[in-house]
């Protein structure tokens, strides 16, 4: 961690070493018609700097560039591009202070939070550099015993890459290293609103040797435009995507005209649920690390607290308590720990789902109003009571605030918890075993916390079910979605002899 303070020179001096064109076949270039796009930090309203904003012929180069890359990339050793991983893992974690500023700046978050997420960003370069060496296949007798059979993996092939804005050093490690580590070449599309951590991490990844081609990274404010020719190219095998279910949504059905493999990472409406047998200081503790990390603009974050009607007054009284006390302010601030929403938008959605509740009868007991004075700052809010039906527990809020539902029965938990049409992730407190293990199978999520308010680990598959996503990224799962299985039949090698 950064232990002198950051100051602007600091600030300058990192954006001034960090690349702002657009990365094609190994190459820096600018947007085919000079174009460029504002990076705002979202603190200060203010432009921290600029950076190519790629036209559709950008996005036909960088494909080509992929393409061209890939067959002799698909037959790299798997032991060298473990290494390019394990190269990238020591310079990103070297440069941890630069990737956790460079976050800080210009996507908000405090900064002990984003040298958390550079560890874990990392970590996916690692976990998949010892992934690399151990995809394998088989060779079997089928059962008759006439014949023999080998199943191979191969690289799906070409892939195309786009990431969000709220973690946009870790949403773009958990793509690129499983499609290195399978030896897959790629097109990266970063968020327009965070483009810095991605040129940042891809002039380290052609520090650690990664070949021309293989990466290529587009930068722009007109995604559909640029990215809808790709998918339109059969040379596109794969298009691995995280961001909004509605976005997702229109990604499926423009690559179902090529048959193409998808990997949707989506929205969430998390339900956070504390049962009376719970320990009510842990639930409190993990209540504030499922809401309030990143500010809750994390599609895992608790969007729905529903308490046991016994513990609702105490929960919501510890929780208004303890999220009162978290200090809101420009994320490089030595006491902050609440930084900006990402913009002007996120404010005025996560103010109007407030007021929705409210006008419904909710009640507030934190916060409730955005922060006066620049920059996008929503304080930490709490409301108790929402009604059912409240647009606030229908959609993603993406901001930090926590609304509190009673609830009477485990089967009323249950059927309010799954009354949604996303299934990303749950959260459950109960010191009861057997409940516990009733709400992994009975809860439509991808990914259950029991008793923890964090799920998201690089050894862990991530990923949800119903409108939440298609698909798993990290764990021993997450290399599969960037590989295809090839079964070979041949006979039975005794038969001559017979
Ligand atoms: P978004 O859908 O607006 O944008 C995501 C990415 O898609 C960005 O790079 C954007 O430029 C691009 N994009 C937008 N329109 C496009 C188009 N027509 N064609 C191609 N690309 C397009 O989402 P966001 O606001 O950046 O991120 C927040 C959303 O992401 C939330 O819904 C959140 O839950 C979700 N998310 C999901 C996960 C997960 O793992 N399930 C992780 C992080 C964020």
């Amino acid at each position: 961690m950064m232990t002198t303070a950051v100051t602007d020179e600091t600030e300058q001096a990192l954006i001034a070493r960090t690349p702002t064109g657009l990365y094609i076949g190994g190459r820096w270039t600018d947007a085919a018609d000079g174009s460029r796009l504002d990076v705002v930090d979202p603190s200060r309203g203010s432009v921290l700097t600029s950076v190519a904003d790629a036209r559709p012929e950008d996005g036909a180069r960088a494909l080509a560039a992929a393409h061209a890359a890939q067959a002799s990339w698909g037959r790299t050793a798997p032991r060298a591009r473990a290494e390019i991983l394990r190269r990238t893992f020591e310079l990103v974690t070297a440069r941890v202070g630069d990737f956790a500023l460079m976050m800080t700046l210009e996507m908000g978050k405090p900064l002990a939070e984003a040298y958390g997420e550079v560890a874990y960003g990392a970590e996916f370069l690692r976990w998949f550099a010892e992934e690399a060496p151990r995809v394998s296949g088989r060779y079997a007798t089928v059962p008759d015993g006439l014949n023999r059979l080998m199943v191979t993996k191969r690289p799906v092939g070409p892939c195309l890459l786009i990431t969000p804005w709220n973690f946009p050093l870790a949403m773009a490690t958990r793509k690129i290293a499983p499609a290195i580590a399978a030896g897959c070449t790629m097109v990266l599309k970063p968020a327009d609103l965070t483009p810095l951590t991605a040129l940042l991490l891809t002039q380290i990844l052609e520090q650690a040797g990664l070949p021309p081609g293989v990466l290529n990274v587009i930068t722009t404010t007109d995604p559909g435009g640029v990215t809808g020719p790709l998918l339109r190219d059969g040379r596109l095998r794969k298009l691995s995507f995280t961001g909004s279910t509605p976005v997702g949504r229109r990604l499926i059905a423009d690559s179902a005209g090529q048959v193409r493999r998808v990997s949707m990472e989506l929205g969430g409406n998390a339900p956070f649920i504390v049962f009376e047998d719970a320990d009510l200081d842990a639930a409190v503790e993990g209540a504030l690390a499922a809401k309030l990390r990143n500010g809750g603009q994390a599609c895992v974050a608790a969007n729905r607290f529903l308490v046991h009607r016994s513990l609702v007054e105490d929960f919501g009284q510890a929780l208004a308590e303890r999220m009162g006390g978290y200090i809101v302010g420009r994320g490089t601030g030595p006491g902050s720990t609440l930084g900006p929403l990402i913009n002007e938008a996120a404010v005025d959605k996560v103010t109007c789902l407030v007021k929705g509740a409210v006008a419904g009868g909710a009640r507030v007991a934190l916060g409730g109003e955005r922060v006066a004075g620049p920059g996008c700052f929503f304080p930490p809010t709490v409301l108790t009571e929402v009604p059912a039906g409240s647009g606030i527990l229908q959609e993603e809020i993406f901001g930090p605030v926590a609304s509190i539902v009673p609830f009477n029965t485990e089967e009323e938990a249950v059927r309010l918890a799954n009354a949604t049409p996303f299934g990303l992730v749950c959260f459950a407190y109960t010191r009861d075993l057997g409940r516990g293990l009733r709400m992994a199978e009975r809860l439509k999520t991808g990914m259950l916390g029991l008793n923890t308010g964090v799920v998201s680990n690089p050894a862990a598959p991530f990923g949800g079910v119903k409108q939440s996503g298609l698909g798993r990224e990290g764990g021993a799962e997450g290399i599969g979605e960037y590989l295809e299985t090839c079964y070979i039949g041949t006979c039975d090698p005794f038969r001559e002899l017979a």
